[in-house]
């Protein structure tokens, strides 16, 4: 498979990466199975996190065996020192190599949490010791929010850049990307599938590999998702490729979910990102889908006393505590049209859930 340099990491990646988030939906088993057949399709290039729960211990497993065959980039959060240290830690246990080749600051998307970064003695200092070690190569930051990266990029630390950028999300082409190429930095784009919301991807990821040096990193869950996105390395979308593109911008709009789950867990064990896309969700795996158990989950989610830790923790600022409520409501208004529930059944829990709310 085609490699190019990532910026001046000098690292040469493969022109997809493996994005390794989405692993941890799937069991144990599989999830080892399907990054190793990432591998021996020829991808060399796999990002994952701290903070996906088992991915990088997956990876360990996938991969420990390969060195500097494969590139494995990591990252984590980034409190203080001692805690970036106890994650690095982790980290660099879990994927039984000898060193991680990029290590990146996670969600960096206020200014405050940037200036947490660089200040003496912190998070960075404890980074560039490892550096030092040998245990770290290089060090890259990532974002939700590219207008802070020029900023980022400018601090002279950072080696990468990763940010969202797919048809929809496309931003960092106007500023950050010319800026990230002309510094020799590396750019990854996160999130090429938009959270899996495209209904094609291959054409999804060939949008994105029309632009020179940036590597995507689609999350790739499933065996047939890996054979499905490969070929989008033959050639660019073609005009009915674009127009499902178009089509899907036109659907989600700007405000939709992109099944991260930091929002997640709800204190009220609410599935909030389940909820706020369960109407596109239906929509295309079909309404007769709906059953029983939907129910109660729209239910569940008219209980929200809008205490705001969803929406806090989502990346993508999306007004949360609004969006579960009229969402809720939507869908239960919707499985009385499917006849899931009566309309009589359909109004007393709305109305229990508003008395709720108003005492
Ligand atoms: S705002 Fe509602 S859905 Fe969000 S965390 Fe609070 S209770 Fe849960
Ligand atoms: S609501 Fe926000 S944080 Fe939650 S899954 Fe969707 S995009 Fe991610």
């Amino acid at each position: 498979m085609e490699k190019i340099r990532l910026g001046k990491t000098g690292l040469m990646v493969t022109r997809i990466g493996f994005g390794a988030l989405p692993i941890q939906a799937v069991d144990r088993g599989s999830a080892v199975k399907v990054t190793r057949y990432a591998y021996e399709q020829g991808i060399n290039f796999f990002d994952t996190a701290r903070a996906y729960t088992t991915s990088e211990s997956d990876l360990g497993k996938a991969l420990g065996d390969l060195g500097s065959e494969v590139i494995v980039a990591t990252k984590a959060f980034y409190k203080n020192k001692d805690q970036l240290k106890e994650d690095f830690n982790t980290s660099y246990n879990n994927l039984q190599r000898d060193y991680i080749d990029l290590f990146q600051f996670h969600l960096v998307n206020e200014e405050d949490q940037l200036e947490e970064i660089l200040k003496k003695g912190g998070p960075l200092e404890y980074l560039t010791e490892e550096k030092k070690r040998g245990r770290v190569k290089h060090i890259g930051i990532t974002s939700h929010r590219p207008s802070l990266m020029p900023k980022a990029l400018e601090s002279g630390i950072f080696e990468t850049v990763q940010i969202p950028l797919n048809y929809i999300e496309n931003e960092p082409l106007e500023r950050l990307i010319p800026l990230a190429r002309s510094m020799d930095i590396g750019i990854i784009a996160m999130k090429p599938l938009a959270g899996g919301s495209f209904t094609n991807n291959r054409a999804a990821v060939k949008w994105i590999l029309e632009h020179e040096g940036v590597v995507p990193i689609p999350g790739m869950r499933l065996i047939d998702e890996v054979d499905d996105i490969l070929p989008a390395l033959k050639g660019g979308p073609g005009s009915e490729e674009l127009a499902r593109l178009e089509a899907d911008r036109r659907e989600l709009g700007t405000n939709f979910c992109r099944r991260c789950n930091y929002c997640m867990p709800c204190p009220n064990e609410i599935e909030a990102s389940f909820i706020i896309r369960a109407g596109l969700y239906f929509k295309r795996v079909g309404w007769d889908k709906m059953e029983d158990k939907h129910i109660g989950l729209f239910e569940k989610g008219l209980e929200c006393d809008r205490c705001g830790t969803c929406e806090d923790k989502c990346p993508y600022y999306l007004p949360l505590t609004d969006m579960v409520i009229e969402e809720s409501k939507n869908m239960l208004k919707s499985a009385v049209k499917l006849g899931v529930i009566s309309e009589e059944e359909c109004l007393k829990k709305i109305s229990k859930a508003e008395k709720g709310t108003d005492e």
